[in-house]
């Protein structure tokens, strides 16, 4: 029998911040169109619980959490972007508790796909950007402790550089982080990852790709039991944060690459959205639908472990 990757959403990822770059329908649209498209059930969708204080202290501080919880502007949440309400606070907690869902949920299907996290500029003591909780250092600790994994591998290929996600993980041999980002962009300063690819402004797809499968070499050796892929579609050359030159083939061959390349090698994935910011809100939702796509595709194509053909 085919395995189906996990696809996890909720309807709470979205929250109102008003006139913003960061396209909070994008969460909702990609589930529409995955449902329209039949790529999957109106009722095949997984709704994630929200990350609990506990699982959120083996990432974040409790000063910092405290400060979420009582929407305080405080010199750790002022560095946010965002608005800080009651919804948003619970949509990023919601988003924690999709990739933990997602982490878990690849273990025994090979793919889980959060429709929404990826918040990779979230420290341990502060937010950044568009981002308040790191749910990807959430999921990966979860798994951790639940012993359910024991080394683990971070790919980011989001146009900005993950550095909540390299500093978080700073001198832990259990997790490898590889960020693959345009180097003239936020942030400044950058974070150290275990391998850092600062790509210069405007390269297209072959130098990219070409930079990417070198990086991953790194990862295969480093021989994670699970991979969490921050597939940010903001390397897109229509981005209005961004400033590489990757084309709609040229980020799918991305996909590709990251994704076909666990595969092979029996290593699960967890799958985050990450930044996007087409010109074109449209753009932004087919490079994420054609991520969940493939990871749906690759899943089906897998025989399970003691499954005769
Ligand atoms: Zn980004």
């Amino acid at each position: 029998m085919a395995r189906e990757a996990a696809i996890i959403h909720s309807t709470g990822y979205f929250c109102d911040i008003g006139t913003h770059v960061f396209p909070m329908q994008k969460f909702a649209l990609l589930r529409e169109r995955l449902v329209a498209d039949g790529d999957v059930a109106e009722q095949g969708f997984l709704d994630p619980p929200p990350a609990s204080r506990e699982d959120l202290l083996r990432v974040h501080t409790p000063e910092y959490l405290d400060d979420l919880e009582q929407l305080r502007w405080t010199p750790r949440t002022g560095a946010s972007e965002l608005p800080l309400t009651t919804d948003i606070v619970r949509s990023y907690r919601l988003a924690a508790g999709g990739t933990m869902l997602a982490a878990r949920e690849s273990l025994t299907r090979g793919f889980g796909v959060n429709l929404g996290g990826g918040f990779h500029h979230a420290f341990a003591d502060h937010a950044e950007g568009f981002c308040y909780l790191n749910d990807i250092a959430v999921a990966i600790r979860a798994v951790q402790h639940e012993g359910l994994v024991r080394r683990a591998a971070v790919v980011d290929c989001d146009v900005h550089q993950g550095n909540g996600t390299a500093r978080l993980f700073r001198g832990d041999d259990s997790v490898f982080t590889l960020s693959l980002h345009q180097q003239r962009n936020y942030p400044v300063p950058k974070e150290s990852s275990d391998l850092d690819v600062g790509l210069e402004d405007g390269i297209g797809d072959a130098e990219y790709l070409e930079r990417l499968e070198g990086s991953l070499a790194r990862v295969w050796e480093a021989a994670p039991g699970i991979v969490v892929y921050q597939a940010g579609a903001d390397p897109y050359r229509e981005d209005q944060l961004g400033g590489l030159g990757l084309t709609l083939a040229g980020l799918a061959e991305r996909d590709r690459l990251v994704l076909e390349g666990c595969v092979r090698r029996g290593i699960p994935v967890a799958v985050t959205l990450g930044g996007g910011y087409a010109r074109r809100l449209e753009d932004t939702v087919l490079i994420h639908l054609a991520t969940c796509r493939l990871a749906l595709a690759l899943a089906r194509a897998v025989t399970p472990p003691g499954v005769s053909q």
